[in-house]
């Protein structure tokens, strides 16, 4: 067993370049072709030692705000308990060692920097991270095959922040192929107050698109990530499921108008929402969309961030 006092592991928030949705399957799961983007904003987990012998292996969970203020509204709502994905990530790795008894029991704390329920897969890279911690922690020997196939059981969006980079999700999303793309690009989130809960998105929707065909990829944006072609890429970013997250918050309709008129690349909705991303030519001017987007007042906050960057790794 280790001697470490602490293991932390960063990983990165992930942005949808295209996230095509099939009609709802009858589990309840849609089909999907979602083209995942890691980007560099990172949340870090920390495992530590704990004294009390918990009823698993998880003896506590502890949150904090890794921006200085700027995310407490968002913290404040994630789960501290065995719902957190990243408790349930720790359970999972104390079950491939014979159970919570046969390891002895951690603490977890989350330093958040990615926006809580924003579309951004924040809860899936803290468990990513967690996996990998625990691995670690406790001298599992868990393979990246393994720790893969942990992920898909914790929830579709779980096995990317493993790898990191770009890729392309099929299935429920969760059928990763890396991406090979040379360039780097430079982004622009607009954080939203409150966040928007993935299944009411879907079934938005599901009623706006009852005759939802298959999803396809898009040969267009896989030339431009081949290619490194920022302009060609922001010409190609498409969601479906914009449309149902403006539908929810119709609010998100101005932001987008206001990248857009900052010059924007592309301009869309991330994921579920409701954070809207925003693709610039240069880092000069994604810190100029940030500005006029925060200038505005029509969101929270707005951050940048390059990309793509890799997966969780230990720091
Ligand atoms: P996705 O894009 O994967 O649907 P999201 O980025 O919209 O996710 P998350 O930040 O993952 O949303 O949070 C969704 C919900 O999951 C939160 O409202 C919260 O209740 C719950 N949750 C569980 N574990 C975590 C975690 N570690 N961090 C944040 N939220 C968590």
């Amino acid at each position: 067993m280790t001697t470490k006092t602490a293991v932390t592991v960063r990983v990165p928030a992930k942005v949808n370049l295209q996230l095509a949705v099939g009609p709802a399957r009858e589990d309840g799961y849609h089909d999907l072709v979602n083209v995942f983007h890691a980007v560099a904003l990172f949340d870090e987990v920390t495992v530590t030692g704990a004294d009390s012998r918990p009823e698993g292996a998880c003896a506590g969970l502890g949150v904090e705000d890794a921006t200085g203020g700027g995310l407490a509204a968002h913290v404040a709502r994630v789960p501290v308990d065995g719902t957190n994905l990243a408790a349930r990530a720790a359970e999972l790795v104390a079950r491939t060692c014979g159970g919570p008894g046969a390891v002895p029991p951690v603490r977890l704390l989350l330093r958040k920097a990615i926006p809580v329920a924003g579309g951004m897969a924040g809860g899936s890279a803290d468990a990513a991270a967690a996996l990998v911690a625990c691995n670690t922690w406790w001298d599992a020997g868990l393979t990246r095959a393994d720790l893969l196939e942990l992920a898909a059981q914790l929830g579709s969006d779980v096995a990317f922040p493993l790898l990191g980079g770009t890729a392309v999700g099929t299935g429920r999303g969760e059928v990763l192929s890396p991406v090979e793309s040379p360039g780097r690009y430079h982004w622009v989130f607009a954080l939203a107050e409150g966040g928007l809960s993935t299944p009411e998105v879907f079934a938005a929707y599901d009623r706006l698109r009852p005759d939802a065909p298959v999803p396809q990829g898009d040969p267009d944006l896989m030339a431009a990530l081949a290619a490194g072609d920022a302009a060609r890429l922001g010409a190609a970013l498409s969601n479906d499921l914009e449309p149902a997250a403006l539908e929810l918050r119709p609010e998100l309709g101005a932001v987008l108008e206001c990248g857009r008129a900052a010059g924007a690349l592309g301009a869309f909705v991330s994921g579920s929402g409701p954070t809207c991303a925003f693709l610039a030519e240069s880092p000069d001017h994604a810190a100029a969309v940030a500005a006029a987007l925060e200038e505005s007042g029509r969101c929270e906050r707005a951050v940048t961030a390059y990309g793509d960057v890799p997966g969780a790794t230990p720091v």
